[in-house]
């Protein structure tokens, strides 16, 4: 057949599904691509022009939409030939030019692998790069011509493309359910790759092609004979099973030619869904069924849309084999898989958007694909969400690697080795040299520079611009190895600054039995490795201190609580001793000696809280024991007025127990004035337990808080403090 030939038939198939079509453009298609490739020839001596209107008719033939069909045409003309894409943009228009641009690129992406991890991930990039899914439709067709005149190419060619193939373009074909290409294409490879078991399969074949045809013939005339008693026009053959998934199945299930069950298949094509049950009961009432091998796939399609009846019979001479009934609608779509699907839409008078024709909407298709069928199929299956959230990038050896979106080349570089991430100074992306945040994109190829020399390594802000956790956690290793000395100063004086913030000594709280706990738990072997941590910033200084000054406190409440103890103890005994040498003072409780009783009750007032070093008194109540009373105090200068039960009573010595006082503060009214008293109680190292605020009439604030001290001494500084603060007027002990 000449070009010629071959190009008026793809007019008519062109017109037969669209008659409306624009067969002027497609004429300036084929002009350019003949005048373009013109001094160019095949492998096998013909004009090359052969090659694009063979791909442009299939495409036709698969009713695919005319700018498909163009493209088509056109889909070398940028790569070999002087055409441009802005000339293809400015005669054929913006889509056309988008898919010839989206085959195009394709071209550049390296397709030979030995691994199947780097398979996946080519086939990944090849999806993600074609983002129109007609772009990836003509290259399928592209290959499959490619393949069927792979004769003229010599055997290490042959190999290299039907690994390829096989590898990249077949599972693509698969999973965009265009069984057709699939099955012809992995025919082609099997035959390339093992050529003995290809010949020895097809000679077997052949040898019982005559029985196998007079006994599919004989069930199909039985079948013919009675749907068109039933009144059914219906379209019967016999189902060639492509030899690759024979010898496959020969292999994985390791079984003979003769037991593969579905060798022997017919199929029916009706025009309704209506008429594949009619079928059905007609073939079930002809054979019988081999119970459980009944599949409703139109009821309960396949996740790529595929429907079908199929059913498996017991035939003449007790012989299986397996009958497909589905309509044309569904055929085309069992053969031409998401084509199919979208030409449905066009059908549909739908309006493609340009959404529609992007491959988000094929992403969501093979989202739902689970193909359970085969174990080994599913574990193929794309994970879609891997596209949004990934790139693709070649190293200059042509793997592929793959990262988050967003990553850079300091993401790349950490990938191939952390030693060319750290001595990485720059990177040159698609041959030019890129600045470090750049953003990588997928199918770029990528380059590290290096450099060799002494001292060199990342920079802390990497830390913001990386994208991959890899990266992220080697970078950081770096600098707590590298860096250590560095870290290790850091670290120091962050603990300082720390220690001083809490007012403690670094003896007070850095103490080696609350120290070695921290460093078991991350099993460092001394404190440096610590030091190094919080200067790298993985601990913090306040966290780490904080938790020792917690010890801290915990062990100065014990002392309290034994030097109150003890100080009771030491009360009693002097009290003995007094009674014993004739004193007459009777120790208290409350670090308070009463005179001439011993043992008494004694509460240190809440009007007045007295404190040691306060001169004080005792009054004895009605049953409550001695309060004692500062001298001072008003209460106890109105009480003193009537019946004699004041009683003389003394601070005992050495008593350190805790002692709460009032503390009134008299100030102009200040915004600053209660956080300005809450940080003064602080800063001294008091604990406040207590704080109120009123106005006065004439404008003045007032605070009372009450603050534990210990000694007299703790309350006067605190004291001279709180006078020392901004608009303070007055400040003294205060009695409820
Ligand atoms: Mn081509």
């Amino acid at each position: 057949m000449t070009v010629n030939e071959e190009y008026e038939i793809l007019k008519t198939r062109v017109l037969r599904h669209n008659p409306n079509a624009d067969i002027a453009l497609l004429e300036k298609a084929y002009k350019l691509a003949d005048e373009a490739h013109h001094d160019q020839k095949r492998k096998s001596g013909e004009p090359f022009i052969v090659h694009p209107v063979a791909v442009a008719s299939m495409l036709a033939d698969m009713d695919m939409d005319l700018a498909t069909v163009i493209a088509g045409m056109l889909h070398d003309t940028v790569e070999d030939t002087d055409v441009t894409i802005e000339q293809v943009a400015a005669v054929f228009g913006q889509d056309i030019a988008y898919l010839v641009d989206g085959v195009t690129k394709l071209k550049h992406i390296p397709m030979t692998t030995k691994e199947e991890l780097q398979a996946e991930n080519l086939r990944k990039m090849f999806l993600s790069m074609a983002s129109d899914i007609r772009v990836i439709v003509i290259k399928l067709v592209d290959r499959l011509h490619n393949m069927r005149t792979l004769q003229y190419v010599n055997t290490d060619s042959q190999i290299t493309k039907a690994r390829e193939t096989l590898e990249i373009y077949t599972p693509l074909a698969h999973r965009l359910g265009m069984t057709k290409i699939k099955w012809e294409l992995e025919d082609l490879c099997f035959k390339y790759l093992e050529p003995e078991a290809y010949a020895s399969l097809e000679k077997q074949i052949n040898q019982k092609r005559e029985e196998q045809e007079a006994y599919i013939s004989n069930v199909l005339s039985e079948i013919k004979a009675k749907l068109d008693e039933a009144g059914l026009k219906a379209k019967l053959d016999g189902r060639p099973k492509h030899l690759y998934s024979i010898h496959r199945k020969m292999i994985t299930q390791n079984k003979t030619l003769e037991q593969i069950y579905d060798l022997l298949a017919i199929r029916v094509i009706v025009d309704t869904v209506q008429e594949c049950y009619t079928v059905l009961g007609i073939i079930h009432e002809l054979y019988k069924p081999i119970p459980g091998r009944f599949k409703d796939y139109i009821a309960m399609p396949k996740p790529n849309m595929y429907q079908s009846l199929h059913t498996t019979l017991i035939g003449p001479r007790g012989k299986p084999f397996e009958a497909q009934i589905r309509t044309w609608e569904m055929h085309r779509v069992a053969e031409n898989g998401i084509a199919a699907h979208w030409k449905y839409k066009e059908d549909m008078d739908y309006k493609a958007t340009d959404t529609d024709l992007k491959l988000e909407w094929v992403r969501n298709l093979l989202e739902t694909q689970k193909d359970i069928d085969d174990a080994s199929e599913f574990a193929e299956t794309f994970k879609m969400d891997l596209f949004t959230d990934e790139v693709f990038v070649f190293t200059p050896k042509g793997e592929v690697k793959v990262f988050p979106t967003g990553s850079t080349p300091i993401d790349f570089a950490y990938s191939i080795h952390s030693a060319i991430g750290n001595r990485m100074t720059g990177a040159k992306v698609n041959g030019e040299i890129k600045p470090l945040n750049y953003k990588l994109k997928t199918g770029d190829f990528v380059e590290i520079i290096t450099s060799a020399a002494p001292g060199r390594g990342p920079s802390r802000d990497w830390l913001n611009i990386v994208k991959s956790s890899e990266a992220k956690s080697k970078i950081k290793q770096w600098f707590k190895k590298e860096r250590r000395e560095e870290n290790i100063e850091r670290g120091k004086e962050a603990v300082e600054r720390e220690l001083k913030r809490l007012g403690v000594s670094n003896a007070q709280v850095m103490r080696d039995e609350w120290i070695q706990p921290h460093l078991q738990r991350h099993h460092f072997s001394s404190m440096d490795d610590m030091y190094n941590v919080i200067g790298f910033g993985d601990v913090s200084a306040q966290k780490f201190v904080g938790s020792l000054y917690s010890e801290y406190q915990k062990e100065q409440n014990d002392k309290d609580e034994g030097a109150l103890k003890k100080a009771e103890a030491a009360a009693k005994r002097e009290a003995e001793q007094a009674a014993r040498s004739g004193d007459e003072y009777g120790a208290g409780s409350g670090g308070v000696i009463v005179k001439g009783l011993d043992n008494c009750l004694v509460r240190l007032s809440r009007c007045c809280n007295p404190v040691p070093g306060d001169s004080i008194v005792g009054y004895i109540t009605r049953g409550r024991g001695v309060s004692v009373h500062r001298t001072d105090c008003p209460n106890i200068v109105s009480l003193s007025e009537g019946d004699n039960r004041m009683i003389d009573v003394r601070w005992a010595e050495k008593v350190k127990s805790s002692y709460v006082v009032q503390i009134g503060v008299k100030a102009v009214d200040s915004r600053t004035l209660l956080m300005d008293i809450v940080k003064t109680v602080a800063d001294c190292n008091l604990s406040m337990t207590a704080i109120n605020a009123r106005k006065t009439r004439d404008n003045y604030e007032l605070v009372d808080l009450k603050v534990e001290i210990t000694e007299r001494d703790e309350l006067d500084r605190l004291v001279r403090r709180i006078r020392r603060i901004e608009n303070v007027v007055d400040v003294g002990r205060s009695a409820n």
